[in-house]
């Protein structure tokens, strides 16, 4: 049996995603491959980010869009790298839709951009239901977090096209089972990318950027 949405929801998701083929169809006009980010509070969105974007150096021209629900910490801690970032503060809302990031699209230079990752509010729920447009769906999970996640987010999971483990560093002082973690991903998402990563470290770092250059280069829809 299917189950069954209130009309009001049905309406709310087909604007949802008609502003997301809009927002697809601009970044695509400006050649601007999209990430939409999406992990809980404290997984490391923002560091993965700004080290993604040190890491790039110059190969790629890096915007940035961040989702929170108060504060542009973290878009003052981008834009300290000198990337353009603008910030949605969503006033009390627990996930980015596709009509706020299309406000936010209007305030970026796409002419200069390649690369633009969507920060979206911390949550492991509701994000994944609302596409914003992107080309590719990016969970964070970081090793204090706990190795059962996917047992915990099953929807997260099972939709998103590339999973990076970060605070691989932590993995001597915590009780993370790295084959476990993997084994529940891929029983969800058999096609998922895992990468892990350390930014504090480094580790792993070539693997993700050599990943998300290919990505960026031939995953376009
Ligand atoms: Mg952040
Ligand atoms: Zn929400």
């Amino acid at each position: 049996m299917t189950p069954k949405r209130l009309p009001v929801v049905e309406e709310i998701l087909a604007a949802n995603d008609d502003a997301a083929a809009r927002n697809r169809a601009l970044l695509d006009a400006h050649g601007v491959h999209c990430v939409n980010v999406m992990a809980s509070p404290g997984a490391g969105k923002t560091t993965l980010i700004t080290q993604t974007a040190l890491a790039l150096g110059e190969r790629r021209r890096l915007g940035v869009i961040e989702g929170d629900v108060a504060s542009s910490v973290d878009t003052e801690t981008v834009r300290a790298l000198g990337l353009p970032a603008v910030q949605i503060n969503t006033g009390g809302g627990c996930h980015l839709d596709a009509p706020q990031v299309g406000a936010a699209l209007e305030q970026l230079p796409l002419d200069a951009l390649d690369l633009l990752f969507i920060e979206n509010v911390g949550n492991l729920i509701c994000p994944v239901g609302f596409d914003l447009g992107e080309h590719t769906r990016l969970a964070i999970a970081s090793v204090p977090e706990g190795d059962d996640k996917p047992h915990k987010y099953p929807g997260i999971y099972s939709a998103v096209d590339v999973l990076v483990v970060t605070k691989v560093d932590l993995l001597p002082y915590v009780p993370f089972d790295m084959a476990t973690f993997h084994r529940l991903a891929r029983s969800l998402n058999p096609n998922i990318a895992i990468l892990e990563v350390s930014c504090t470290t480094g580790a792993g770092m070539d693997a993700w950027i050599a990943w998300l250059l290919e990505r960026a280069t031939n995953g376009r829809p």
